[in-house]
């Protein structure tokens, strides 16, 4: 039962990593939201991820649904986790799903 559950957290890391070095800059950093060291990233790398536009993603944050830091440049970055990321409920409820 532990091994099944730390080989699903596994896989569930390694294809969050490949979406993002396929789909944009993405860099760890502290959230305030979280509490937590999270991964952030691009606007429009979260409303891809997401499947909502850009501007969507502008107005969730406005609307403090979002977490999101803002870099020295002044470039904004979506917090992956408040976006639902890193969330393996979905896929661990599939994959617990063998009798
Ligand atoms: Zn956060």
């Amino acid at each position: 039962m532990a091994k099944s559950w730390s080989r699903t957290e596994i896989t569930i890391e390694t294809e969050t990593l490949v979406i993002f070095s396929r789909e944009a800059e993405a860099i760890r950093v502290w959230c305030d939201g979280c509490e937590a060291e999270s991964l952030m990233i691009t606007p429009a790398a979260a409303a891809n991820l997401a499947g909502v536009t850009t501007p969507a993603i502008y107005a969730r944050v406005q609307a403090g649904a979002l977490h999101y830091t803002e870099l020295s440049d002044g470039r904004l970055l979506i917090c992956g986790p408040s976006l639902g990321l890193n969330q393996p409920s979905t896929r661990t409820v599939r994959q617990g799903a063998e009798p």
